[in-house]
């Protein structure tokens, strides 16, 4: 008999210790045009690609106020922009870390390799089933397996980059994600992480109505990309805590290690990461709290900020020195010296996010507590997801429950215990 998933409690994890102005992730969209469609996408076209300049301005608005210790690119498509090279090589001389987002379309050898050189540290590559991409249509997740193991491969040939994968994790792509997770443990020599975003969008089943400074304002297919006629409550209220259970059912070994709250929920796991060991293509355990606390905290000490990503593609082998104050590394450790053979063999960590994006509520939207990914606007910091709504209507939306069909759904929403299947009580 399968033993049952272990309940999150927060009180067993370690909570990010980041914050609006101490954060280690700096968010620069550097274009909003894109070489594919992915249903539900935060970004619309509206500007195409930003200048240089601009781009320098929000690089040092982000390192004065949010003390970052990587530049995240993105938008849109970052590597279509024309100077993506100089971009990468001016963050590398402010002493950041650059990383570009992307869907890997326009990543080639030769971009890749020039990166590089400019100081690039990763890769995250956005691949999932519902992108419409060229030549992969109507390929479930396990098919696309084939094509990240192509693009991991070529960032492995390039060398010297981390290579990360991201998916949007829809209601019919959730069963996949155990054999996503396998698939990055397998191939955990050459991938570093993979993050799983549940599919969050806008409600426009009557439900609620939309609100910018008090003003009503109507929301259709072509108001922002992730306001869709056609999503259903269920489409869009996949949690955080049914991808953990997925992971967790499959991959014994995996345990988060961390999380960040909501801004409205005290029960939300809006992030949650952890970091799984491998050797030899196989899992061994799974950093733990202490483990992740001590990381940030030395991060902090020694340079000043807190870490999102590592410089090189791996720690290696000196992760297992965690296990001194980490029972997690401890009992990977005990099953990495169990096998002699291992002594040839390095260890591979891999990490696991979990990211559930923002959560309607009435009068008020869950956001992540302490948002890693936000970034410059007019001189302020919004939340990237939501970026937008202040684009196209100046300000981020409020949602309230339209009066009697708003209450009777959350009501029966409650009733059917659709809202936090496998949290802590
Ligand atoms: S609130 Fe921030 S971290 Fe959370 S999904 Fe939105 S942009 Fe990302």
């Amino acid at each position: 008999m399968k033993s049952p998933i272990p309940a999150l409690d927060k009180r067993n994890l370690y909570r990010f210790p980041w914050s609006l102005n101490d954060n280690p992730q700096g968010w620069v969209e550097v274009t909003d045009l894109c070489n594919l469609k992915c249903r539900g996408c935060y970004r619309q076209r509206l500007e195409g690609h930003k200048s240089f300049e601009a781009i320098k301005e929000e690089i040092q608005f982000l390192k004065k106020w949010r003390n970052v210790d990587n530049i995240s690119l993105a938008g849109g498509e970052p590597i279509l922009h024309p100077q993506i090279v100089d971009i990468v090589a001016y963050i590398a001389g402010q002493k950041l870390k650059p990383f570009m987002l992307g869907n890997g379309v326009a990543h080639n050898r030769q971009i890749l390799i020039e990166l590089r050189k400019a100081g690039l540290v990763g890769v995250g590559l956005h691949v999932d089933m519902h992108q419409n991409r060229p030549g992969w249509e109507n390929k479930n997740e396990l098919d696309l397996c084939a094509l990240r193991e192509q693009l991991a491969d070529m960032v492995w040939e390039v060398g010297g980059i981390s290579c990360n994968f991201n998916s949007t994790i829809y209601r019919d792509s959730l069963k996949y994600v155990p054999d996503l997770v396998k698939w990055a443990i397998r191939n955990s020599r050459k991938v570093q992480g993979y993050t799983f975003m549940t599919y969050r969008g806008a409600l426009l089943d009557g439900s609620r109505e939309y609100l910018v400074q008090g003003r009503n304002v109507h929301l259709d297919n072509e108001s922002l990309g992730y306001a869709l006629q056609q999503e259903t409550r269920e489409e869009i209220s996949i949690m955080s805590t049914d991808v953990y259970a997925a992971i967790k059912a499959a991959v014994p070994e995996y345990a988060p290690s961390v999380y960040l709250g909501g801004t409205r929920k005290h029960t939300s796991f809006k992030w949650l990461d952890g970091v799984i060991l491998c050797c030899n293509a196989k899992p061994l355990g799974s950093l733990g709290k202490k483990g992740m606390e001590f990381t940030q905290t030395a991060h902090h000490l020694i340079f000043g900020s807190y870490l999102i990503y590592l410089k090189k593609k791996s720690a290696g082998r000196i992760i297992l020195l965690l296990s001194l104050v980490d029972a997690g590394v401890r009992a990977a450790f005990v099953r990495y010296i169990r096998n002699p053979l291992n002594i040839f063999r390095t260890v591979h960590s891999v990490g696991i996010g979990i990211v559930q994006a923002p959560d309607a509520q009435d009068g008020d939207v869950d956001m992540c507590e302490s948002c890693p990914d936000i970034t410059v606007f007019e001189g302020r910091l919004v939340n990237s997801c939501r970026l937008d709504e202040y684009r196209k209507f100046g300000d981020a939306l409020t949602p309230s429950l339209t009066k009697g069909l708003g209450q009777a759904i959350v009501f029966a929403e409650v009733q059917a215990g659709t809202t936090d299947p496998v949290m802590a009580k």
